[in-house]
């Protein structure tokens, strides 16, 4: 069987011990995923640190040429791209492919870098002295990826840390490496030196000896809350600079006013497409006065049975399988949580068999109605194709509802009403934000981040933030005077003039 294998200065290197990967479509195992203990890790932090000092004095115009040479390696190889991760992943090939080109805008903004940290300057501040701050790179630079964007997550971080002129240790997820790994070797390609990009696979052990690690300077991480935000406390009680994206419960607010047509097509999309298992999926619909809901439901529960459902790497598929059976019995196990609440489970995924997978790790689309604030299946994030509509009688109940729940990575607002959109945006505790926009995932020249326990750290993901996080400010002041022009003593503080 295949192995995965490590990436470490610029060697492929195997570990004793072992996980399985598997294609969620057939449920076969089909490669063997080696995992990192203690020392591959040191391995890889040594290789990082040595590559370190070449690759930082390296004119910025220069990395960004690799980063350019990367772009076009990704598009050429798109397609088998794709194809690895739906094999993995479970997901349709065309969404593979739409995370894989947000990915790529990252590195086309990462291509700016020459431009992006140019640094700030000021003439004359004081008698002969000049002023300026640059943005220099941190040193080694840590990436702990989730499953649920095998190819997007990863390119959200390292293409703007190297680009920056740091080295990078990736670990991807354990569930869907493959993909992964295939990207960040095509940096080799784009003429990248060796230990630049390092990938090490495990699960948590390589996390803990690269949180650990002294040389690591700073953690990017994308996952699960409680793991967010407990790498986050050892991160920085180790001193290390750290962003930890976690997990969300995205509401999405249907006023009455709204096109409800409209409303019920694109929630479709972004409540079961990649089978929900998207940090910005919409789970919950916050439907004002019953005459909404009940119009909603109307217009999505046909559409929720006519899902087609199937293995990803088939065309023109709404959903795939879920990653692991595991995962799949998690979401289940919500759902009958949700009936015996006494929520209302108008459409039912459970049981669904597709023809030719029988041993897949497929779930249908479900909808629950009359969900109500204390249940789990409202308060928890189910990460899968469940809905779960929730009726209030206001746009401030709806406000409140919405900033009372833990979580704050994305949220929307479907109206016709300028006002109550300027009001929503306004009071609402999320850091994402769309107006009859439900995924309003930000563009690469932006910045991700949720808000509440969706986030820990201050400086979010890729765009403007990134170049931040991945870099330090030195501000230099500089004095170069006339020989005839002698320094005095001076024992106060320069008040100016
Ligand atoms: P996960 O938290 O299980 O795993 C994320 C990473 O942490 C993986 O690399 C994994 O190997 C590692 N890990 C797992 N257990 C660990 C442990 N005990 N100690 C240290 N490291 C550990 O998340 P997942 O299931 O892969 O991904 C789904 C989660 O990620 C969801 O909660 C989703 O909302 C979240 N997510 C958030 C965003 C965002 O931008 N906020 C984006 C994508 C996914």
């Amino acid at each position: 069987m295949e192995q995965i294998t490590h990436l470490i200065g610029g060697e492929r290197l195997t570990s004793h011990r072992t996980l399985e990967v598997a294609n969620p479509a057939t449920g076969q195992t089909t490669r063997q995923l080696s995992c990192a203990d203690s020392t591959t890790v040191e391995q890889a932090v040594a290789a990082a640190k040595a590559a370190f000092p070449a690759w930082r004095d390296k004119p910025p115009a220069k990395r960004a040429q690799v980063m350019f040479r990367f772009k076009q390696l990704l598009e050429t190889h798109a397609e088998h791209l794709v194809q690895l991760i739906s094999e993995e992943h479970g997901k349709t090939v065309e969404d593979a492919m739409g995370e894989l080109k947000r990915g790529i805008e990252n590195v086309e903004y990462a291509c700016g870098v020459p431009e992006l940290i140019k640094g700030e300057y000021s003439h004359n501040v004081g008698p002969n002295i000049d002023a300026w701050s640059n943005f220099q790179p941190l040193g080694v630079v840590v990436g702990i990826t989730p499953f649920n964007f095998p190819a997007m997550v990863p390119l959200w971080m390292y293409p703007m840390a190297i680009a920056c002129g740091n080295t990078f240790i990736l670990k991807p997820s354990e569930k869907d490496p493959t993909s992964t790994l295939a990207i960040a070797e095509l940096l080799e390609e784009a003429g990248l030196p060796k230990g630049v990009i390092n990938v090490v696979h495990g699960d948590r052990e390589a996390v803990e000896a690269l949180v650990d690690a002294p040389d690591v300077k700073a953690i990017s991480f994308v996952g699960s809350t409680p793991i967010a935000e407990s790498l986050y406390a050892r991160g920085c009680a180790n001193g290390k600079r750290v962003q930890a994206l976690g997990g969300a419960k995205n509401h999405a607010v249907v006023l009455p006013d709204a096109d409800i047509d409209n409303a019920a097509n694109t929630l479709m999309g972004a409540a079961y497409g990649s089978a929900g298992e998207r940090c910005m999926a919409i789970s919950v619909a916050v439907c004002v006065g019953d005459e909404t809901a009940d119009r909603l439901i109307e217009a999505m529960q046909p559409k929720i049975a006519e899902l087609k459902i199937g293995p990803g790497t088939d065309k023109g598929l709404d959903m795939g399988p879920l990653v692991t059976s595991e995962h799949r019995e998690k979401i289940a196990g919500y759902i009958e949580e949700g009936v015996r609440a006494g929520a209302d489970l108008l459409s039912d995924g459970r049981g669904l068999s597709v023809p030719g997978h029988e041993e897949g790790f497929f779930i249908g689309g479900s909808l629950f109605d009359r969900v109500t604030p204390e249940m789990s299946i409202y308060q928890e994030e189910i990460f899968g194709p469940v809905l779960c509509v929730v009726r209030v009688n206001s746009l401030d109940e709806a406000i409140a509802l919405t900033n009372a729940h833990e979580y704050g990575n994305g949220t929307c607002l479907f109206t016709r009403d300028g006002e109550a959109a300027r009001r929503f945006a306004d009071q609402i505790e999320v850091g994402m934000v769309g107006i009859n926009v439900p995924l309003p995932v930000p563009v690469a020249y932006h910045s991700f981040g949720g808000w509440k326990r969706s986030f820990f750290g201050d400086l979010h993901a890729y765009g403007p933030d990134a170049v931040r996080f991945y870099t330090r400010r030195k501000a230099i002041s500089q004095r170069w005077a006339a020989p005839f022009e002698k320094a005095h003593a001076e024992f106060n503080f320069p008040s100016g003039g």
